[in-house]
């Protein structure tokens, strides 16, 4: 059994705690490395912090292999030292009383309480508020130190050789600092590096000067060497989170440039196309001569793979300028679904599978089956859910389209015995350019903004789609639009 604790043990215990606690909150609290440096010097001397007296900070240079000034805070006189104990002290009373009794509460004071005790902040802005205004050191913007490598003994080698906080007890390691720290600082005084995984970043040096008892002791040691690692992991990751910050606004740069890029090129690709589109139509209309049965086939032919890559181009163009946040104009009115599912079974007329894959249509209806939607919109979300089902068939496989009206939706489906798709995948099927199989060599071709576009027209145009999958087994595409009768 160990010793019962005394009071005073419990009390120092409850300190210490209390102590750890608000560093911990403040630390805790710095987003970014600026934010970091500024807690940093606000712990190191705010009696609420470590207490210490002064706090110099010099930033790390890795390029030039040196310390440069950074920052430097603290008291500069025994005056100062005690107006600031008298006012901490002041305060403690104040809180204590109040503690004790919450009458004891100047009504003016209530705002300002209240704001500081919410989400902790008190801790912070205590620590801050205790903490000194910045050091007015001459020369000190000045201050370059390149640690000479060849003596291990200099105080800044020391450091950047060192893991631990380092204590300096006489005033020959004062007088072996550069100039102005060596006029500036006082025996004893703590100094530590902040390394992280990319090299050294920080050196802190701290005196106790001006306070009645400027020594450091064993506990005021344990408790640096654990405020510097809080901070090397706390600066590690306000770098990691500036690094992903960087590599996320590159990602964006990139994207756009992308998005540009396939806008431009599709603009670029639409000109030429619409003329050729333009010109085999009259030699097809025998504007230009007359045609024999051959000739007539083989232009019929080259008509429709040129629509058809007219198509593709106008579905990138599509996705690219959605993404670069321009809207489509797609006014909205009475579509016969049938209409536009009939276009969309037309278009598909080009890929020589679909001859493979029966695709069996709605049962014909005397009534046309009205949705309220854009007619050109429903006919390429049609056509690229039906050229998905028909390209992830197997040999045998059916496709199967149907309507039903459900209240005032109506639901458009198309239904495969395909391949199906993972639950995992279910979300990332519809972001652009995204396939299940992106292997080049993958077995199913496409440039996979089939489902992209789908989706961007539905918005677009006041519908949403639904999925049903199962690996190996099939999957439902269903469009849901209102019927054009909720819309009257
Ligand atoms: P693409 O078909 O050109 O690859 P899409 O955007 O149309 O692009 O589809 C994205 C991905 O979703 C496809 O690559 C495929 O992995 C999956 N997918 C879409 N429709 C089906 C389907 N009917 N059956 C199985 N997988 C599908």
């Amino acid at each position: 059994m160990s010793e019962p604790a005394t009071r005073g043990e419990f009390s120092e215990a409850l300190r210490q705690f209390a102590l750890i606690n608000r560093i911990t909150i403040a630390l805790s609290t710095a987003v970014g490395t600026e934010e970091l440096a500024e807690t940093l010097a606000a712990v190191v001397v705010s009696p609420l912090g470590l207490g210490f007296s002064r706090a110099i900070l010099l930033a790390y240079d890795t390029q030039r292999e040196c310390f440069l000034a950074d920052r430097a805070v603290g008291i500069s006189s025994v005056e100062q030292a005690r107006q600031l104990a008298a006012q901490l002290e002041a305060e403690r009373n104040y809180l204590d009383a109040l503690w004790r009794d919450p009458a004891a509460l100047e009504e003016d004071r209530l705002p300002e309480l209240m704001h500081r005790l919410q989400a902790g902040s008190l801790c912070v802005e205590a620590l801050e508020r205790q903490g000194c205004g910045p050091l007015g050191v001459p020369g000190w913007s000045d201050i370059c130190v390149i640690p000479p490598r060849e003596d291990p003994a200099d105080p800044f080698a020391r450091l950047l050789a060192e893991p631990s906080v380092l204590c300096f007890d006489s005033a020959d390691a004062v007088h072996a600092l550069p100039e102005p720290l060596n006029s500036t600082l006082t025996a004893p005084f703590v100094a530590f590096c902040v390394k992280t995984n990319k090299g050294p970043r920080l050196a802190v040096l701290a005196d106790r000067a001006f306070q009645p008892d400027r020594t450091i002791s064993g506990k005021d040691r344990s408790l640096l060497e654990w405020f510097r690692s809080q901070l090397t992991l706390a600066w590690s990751s306000a770098e990691l989170y500036a690094d992903l910050e960087r590599a996320l606004e590159r990602q964006r740069e990139l994207d756009t440039l992308k998005d540009n890029f396939l806008a431009t090129i599709s603009h670029e690709l639409r000109t030429p196309l619409t003329a050729i589109l333009g010109f085999l139509d009259l030699v097809l209309a025998q504007s230009a001569g007359p045609l024999t049965k051959d000739q007539n086939e083989l232009l019929d032919r080259s008509r429709r793979q040129a629509a058809h890559l007219l198509g593709l181009v106008n579905d990138l163009l599509v996705v690219a300028e959605h993404r670069a946040g321009s809207a489509h104009d797609l006014p909205l009115g009475q579509v016969d679904a049938r209409t536009a599912l009939r276009a969309a079974l037309y278009r598909l007329r080009t890929d020589p599978k679909a001859e493979k894959i029966p695709i069996v249509e709605p049962k014909p209806a005397r009534e046309p089956y009205l949705v309220l939607a854009n007619e050109s919109a429903l006919e390429r979300i049609f056509y690229h859910l039906l050229h998905n089902a028909v390209k992830f068939s197997p040999p045998g496989g059916e496709v199967k389209v149907r309507f039903d009206r459900v209240g005032e939706n109506c639901y458009l489906a198309v239904e495969d015995r395909a391949i199906g798709i993972d639950r995992s995948q279910m979300r990332e099927i519809f972001s652009h350019f995204y396939q299940v199989d992106s292997r080049l060599n993958r077995s199913y071709p496409g440039m996979g903004i089939g489902l992209t576009l789908a989706k961007i027209l539905l918005e677009a145009t006041g519908g949403h789609i639904l999925v049903e999958s199962q690996p190996g087994q099939g999957s439902v595409f269903t469009i849901v639009y209102p019927s054009w009768e909720r819309a009257i």
